[in-house]
């Protein structure tokens, strides 16, 4: 009996006690091709001796100093790298770390905040997000989200967030509608939700450029996040981009935001980040806002105990050199392409597959069971809980989800393999997918 407080009490849940490259080993000597990083945290595969070594240099030297006192080499280092590599905006701009997602979160949140105070626009402070979008599971971040079943039971602790609707062409664009016409919709309705609100009640649009766990690595049609930041601007809105889960290289480049040619104001990112060797997250700042901060009160109006943590920060700039030194932007889109044309080679005429999405190494088989229809499958039948069950059985770690459509029913499975993967793995994936798919799917033939 476990006394550790995981999220299901009644599990029993095998003790990993290795990791190696791609693969995982629990105390029975069972091996698993960790093929979702948890979700899409370890990118360079478990054990890799140089980030080992770098985390013991980095203990031995300093492990800590707090930030009201000094900075440190690994936090500038790591701030200036991720500044070099952000898009355009950011040039003078920087970079707050802190553990988490959800707390690189709450930091943009309370930036967003900050920016209008500092601007004398005191009215600013309501926050906008899409439906089904994840941001954290902090009161803060849970709150500005459009996750239904996580916010569920705190629903009257959380903030008066406004949301509109997310982008999911597969699902919600109308019949005979082009996507296009889908984008223009969806902005136009985004202006109206500023306007019903009151444009000067609202200080920031969170989004996914890519969506995760709540959607399966989904792309927004052309053209809409172009067309969000205009309206963001046109409002004075400012515009914070969640690559939490899909930036750091995850879909080929550092930052989806510049593949949709866009700079958002604020930026945040975390597991890839620290690549699960050290929990680290990073709210970055563009240029405009340290700008206002600098013109204003010249504060961060926000700490906490281990922000700039030296060993985290040291792990996530080692990450940045790995990536680096062996072109793993450049594997992740050559085995992307791989891993695409194995999942369609593999799940294109499935009878129970009704979409298989994703860019770069981060790819999502949307499960159904009338694929004509679309038509879920019934909630009951917990088909992601049950894929993830055999899957972990076979070997396999993977990331499968029910609640897509309204946070109710509609299951996918996703995957975020690292980035030192081969093609053997993959085909070792792919080969262990289907099994365990078939496995559950079966009986629904
Ligand atoms: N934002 C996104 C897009 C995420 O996917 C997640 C986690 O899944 C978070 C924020 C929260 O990150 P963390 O779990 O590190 O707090």
């Amino acid at each position: 009996m476990s006394s550790v407080l995981h999220r299901n009490l009644n599990l029993n849940l095998p003790m990993a006690v290795r990791g190696e490259g791609v693969y995982l080993y629990d105390a029975a000597g069972k091996e698993y091709l960790d093929a979702s990083g948890g979700a899409a945290v370890s990118c360079l595969g478990h054990g890799h001796p140089d980030m080992v070594d770098a985390l013991c240099d980095q203990i031995r030297s300093l492990e800590f100093a707090h930030t009201s006192y000094f900075t440190s080499r690994p936090a500038e280092d790591l701030a200036e790298k991720l500044i070099s590599l952000a898009p355009e905006g950011f040039g003078r701009g920087k970079a707050a770390f802190v553990g988490s997602g959800s707390e690189a979160n709450e930091v943009a949140m309370k930036l967003a905040r900050q920016y209008h105070v500092e601007r004398n626009d005191h009215k600013r402070h309501r926050f906008m997000a899409r439906r089904m979008s994840y941001h954290g599971n902090s009161i803060g971040a849970l709150g500005a989200g459009g996750h239904t079943q996580r916010r569920a039971i705190y629903e009257p602790m959380l903030i008066d967030n406004l949301l509109i609707s997310s982008c999911y062409y597969y699902r919600e664009g109308r019949p005979g509608e082009s996507e296009q016409d889908y984008c223009t919709r969806l902005l136009d309705e985004f202006v109206q939700t500023i306007e019903a609100a009151g444009p000067e009640t609202i200080a920031a649009l969170m989004v996914e450029p890519i969506s995760g766990a709540t959607l399966g690595s989904l792309a927004a049609v052309p053209g809409y996040f172009k067309g969000i930041r205009a309206i963001c601007d046109q409002y004075g809105i400012l515009l914070i981009a969640d690559e939490v889960m899909c930036g750091m290289g995850r879909c080929g480049d550092y930052f989806v935001s510049a593949q949709e040619g866009i700079t958002p104001d604020i930026i945040t990112i975390a597991k890839g980040l620290g690549a699960g060797y050290q929990p680290i997250g990073a709210a970055m700042a563009s240029e405009k806002v340290i700008s206002a901060l600098y013109d204003g009160s010249g504060m961060l109006s926000n700490g906490h105990t281990y922000m700039g943590h030296s060993v985290a920060c040291a792990a996530a700039k080692s990450v940045l050199d790995i990536m680096e030194r062996n072109d793993l932007l450049g594997n992740v889109r050559r085995l992307g392409a791989e891993l695409e044309a194995k999942l369609r080679t593999a799940f294109g005429d499935h009878p129970h597959v009704g979409d298989i999405r994703g860019r770069g190494l981060f790819w999502t088989l949307e499960l159904v069971e009338n694929r004509e229809t679309k038509q879920p499958f019934p909630v009951e039948k917990n088909i992601a809980g049950r894929i993830k069950h055999v899957a972990q059985q076979n070997g396999l770690i993977c990331y499968p989800s029910q609640g897509c459509i309204n946070g109710e029913a509609g299951d996918h499975v996703l995957v975020a393999p690292p980035f030192i993967s081969t093609s053997d793995h993959l085909t070792e994936l792919v080969d262990k997918l289907q099994t365990s798919m078939d496995g559950v799917l079966s009986s629904f033939a």
